[in-house]
């Protein structure tokens, strides 16, 4: 006893005597780590060096039931898993999750233990993009707001019911990823263009995404670890990297040209009353279709998003709203998401301009969740920030081009809930009904600003097509392929 405490004091002293040391003790980020990168990198050694243990362990099956047979390994890993099980317990309680996994006596089944892991990794996960965001600057709203009288369904599981539960709204919506006919893509691999035709194609799409066999062999499809998912898709897509990495409408936006009656002022054409506009909730493939072969006809429309990330890891697009001159539509993107590519033969048609306002993510999502891509994009948003206006914000151009006062409570709602409330139809027609108004006006404001020349609105329609150029990534990309890549919109994705 007497011996450790004159350690101590002995170490003390020498730290003491250390004033440098001592200065950059007081600015580190926990003890032992001078900055996150050192914490992230001893974190990851950790971690890398636990995962490979963990491989060499005797596999199961046989080899495992012959290790079992003597006492001392049983015994070993008994203790060794209750280790484990504690401390996923003590981190679960830290987060406020329910933490039943290392009551072995339960026999709590292994899918619910899992379930109890999922659920906490959720949580855990959400908790860090959220305190990202905050770091980013972004300030979310953690509560969901619902129309005034909406009561979210009732908890229907007994599970549930004696536990704190703050993500309640999330644990009562059905996850409507459970009904989409392919699998949600949580693996490491690098995203992968989800296109496999190219309507409006000047130069065809690669070979890669046309060959069935390629894309239905995709490793996160198998039932293998990530890391082996990772590994086979390595080794299968070598060939086709430069393909894979490429924006499938890089060659046709590097063309795209804007025509002098874009650059020309326009004559502002006036909304639609709300009131006199038909709206149409689209829900079936059949109306989908309609819509395109609609769409197809014109020679602008408006398009938005909107889309739910407080649990999921990457995110969900829940619904798209459209607006023509003449009507609104908003369609369900969680009915329809595996249909959804059949908008492109509208969104890449290079003779339709398609108004979005800030569309970085919105272009971003329509990749990831439906193969989406927009070539003549013209953002609003944009449009504003060349004409510096006071604020850029869609609600600030509503108010000073048409006079609404838009209602962005229910920006952050959850928009999962379906049937979708009526307050909620109506917020997100809002987004789009006015956009194309406000598009003539903003063009027409640039010329004038700019003395009828068309510099600066030119330089939007350029900032435009850059936004458009983004290229969705997620998992690891290999350091050496991003030349591949003209713009990379990483989510929540690792370069290595
Ligand atoms: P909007 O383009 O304003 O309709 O927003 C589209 C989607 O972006 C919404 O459905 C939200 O999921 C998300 N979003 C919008 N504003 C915010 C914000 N301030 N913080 C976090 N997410 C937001
Ligand atoms: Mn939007
Ligand atoms: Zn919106």
């Amino acid at each position: 006893m007497s011996l450790s405490k004159s350690n101590d004091d002995s170490n003390r002293e020498v730290l003491d005597s250390n004033s440098d040391t001592n200065e950059e003790d007081k600015n580190e980020l926990c003890p032992g780590f001078k900055d996150v990168d050192a914490f992230v990198k001893h974190g990851f050694g950790v971690v890398l060096s636990a995962t490979k243990a963990s491989a060499g362990l005797p596999q199961p099956g046989d080899e495992f039931d012959f290790y079992r047979s003597f006492p001392g390994f049983q015994e070993f890993c008994e203790s060794q898993g209750d280790q484990i099980l504690q401390c996923m317990s003590q981190i679960m309680q830290h987060h406020g999750c329910r933490s039943h996994v290392k009551d072995r006596n339960k026999l709590t089944a292994v899918e619910e233990r899992f379930d109890l892991v999922v659920d906490s990794n959720d949580v855990i996960l959400e908790r860090a993009g959220i305190l990202l965001d905050e770091a980013d600057g972004v300030n979310r709203n953690q509560k969901p707001v619902m129309p005034a009288g909406f009561q979210p369904p009732k908890i229907v599981s007994p599970l549930f019911q004696s536990e704190t539960f703050r993500l309640l709204h999330a644990k009562n919506i059905a996850r409507p990823q459970l009904k989409f006919k392919e699998k949600i893509d949580n693996s490491n691999t690098p995203f992968v263009p989800k296109i496999f035709i190219k309507p409006n194609a000047v130069k065809p799409l690669p070979s890669y995404f046309t060959n069935k066999q390629i894309r239905n062999e995709r490793p996160e499809d198998l039932d293998v670890p990530a890391a082996l998912a990772d590994l086979i898709h390595q080794q299968r897509t070598q060939e086709h990297v430069e393909d894979m990495f490429a924006h499938p409408y890089q060659y046709e936006l590097d063309h795209l040209t804007v025509p002098d009656s874009l650059l020309s002022k326009p004559e502002p054409q006036m909304y639609k009353p709300i009131a006199e506009t038909k709206l149409s909730f689209i829900d079936s493939l059949e109306d989908l279709v309609e819509l395109n072969e609609k769409l197809c006809k014109l020679s602008e429309f408006a398009v938005d998003l909107e889309h739910h990330s407080y649990r999921s890891f990457l995110g969900l697009t829940c619904l798209m709203q459209i607006s023509t001159r003449d009507e609104d539509f908003i369609i369900d993107t969680l009915e329809l998401r595996s249909e959804m590519y059949i908008l492109n033969e509208a969104f890449t048609d290079p003779t339709i301009v398609k108004v979005f306002h800030g569309a970085d993510s919105d272009i971003e999502w329509l990749q990831r969740d439906f193969g989406l891509y927009v070539v003549n994009l013209f953002d609003t948003h944009q449009g504003s920030r060349a004409l510096h206006l006071a604020r850029n914000s869609l609600d600030h151009l509503l108010r000073h081009f048409c006079n609404v006062d838009s209602d962005k409570r229910y920006q952050l709602a959850d928009w999962r809930i379906r049937p979708l409330p009526n307050e909620m139809v109506q917020y997100a027609r809002t987004d789009t009904h006015y956009l194309l108004y406000i598009y003539d006006c903003v063009r027409a404001q640039l010329l004038d600003s700019n003395h009828g020349q068309p510099g600066l609105l030119q330089s939007v329609w350029n900032k435009s097509k850059d936004i458009s150029l983004t290229v969705f990534m997620t998992g690891f990309v290999p350091h050496h392929l991003v030349h591949y890549v003209g713009r990379l919109a990483f989510c929540r994705g690792v370069q290595i």
